[in-house]
């Protein structure tokens, strides 16, 4: 299902061009227009998810294979060896500002800890 308002449902159906680097049936993966490392790559479901608070158990499968993407993205984009980092932002406090579910997948560079 998707929101005709949604942005990456957009993306997800192709309507908005994006530099899709994966997709299958229920996941899809593209750079991030503002990377904010040198591998900066979004992974969402084509289904629209708020955000994972939204999520159900219904959905714990595909919660499944968001994060074997982010895996399969990171091994692609070399990031294995090195490290990388995962997040997916929640919310106002979490600085949510596209409210379809994406994980981001940020490597390339050495990540700070605690994150701003
Ligand atoms: P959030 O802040 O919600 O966790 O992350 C949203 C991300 O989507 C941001 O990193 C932002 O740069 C990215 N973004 C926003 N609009 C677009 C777009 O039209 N195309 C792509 N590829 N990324 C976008
Ligand atoms: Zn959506």
């Amino acid at each position: 299902m998707s929101q005709t308002d949604c942005l990456f449902c957009k993306i997800a159906a192709g309507d908005i061009p994006a530099d899709v680097v994966h997709r299958d049936d229920r996941v899809v993966a593209f750079r991030d227009i503002n990377p904010q490392a040198p591998t900066h790559v979004l992974v969402i479901p084509t289904e629209h998810v708020a955000s994972l608070d939204a999520a159900a158990p219904e959905h714990q499968e595909l919660l499944g294979e968001l994060l074997l993407a982010a895996q399969a993205v990171a091994r692609t984009e070399g990031l294995s060896d090195a490290g990388y980092r995962v997040v997916t932002n929640v919310g106002p406090h979490g600085g949510q500002t596209v409210h379809h579910l994406h994980i981001h997948v940020l490597g390339g560079r050495p990540m700070g800890w605690p994150p701003g």
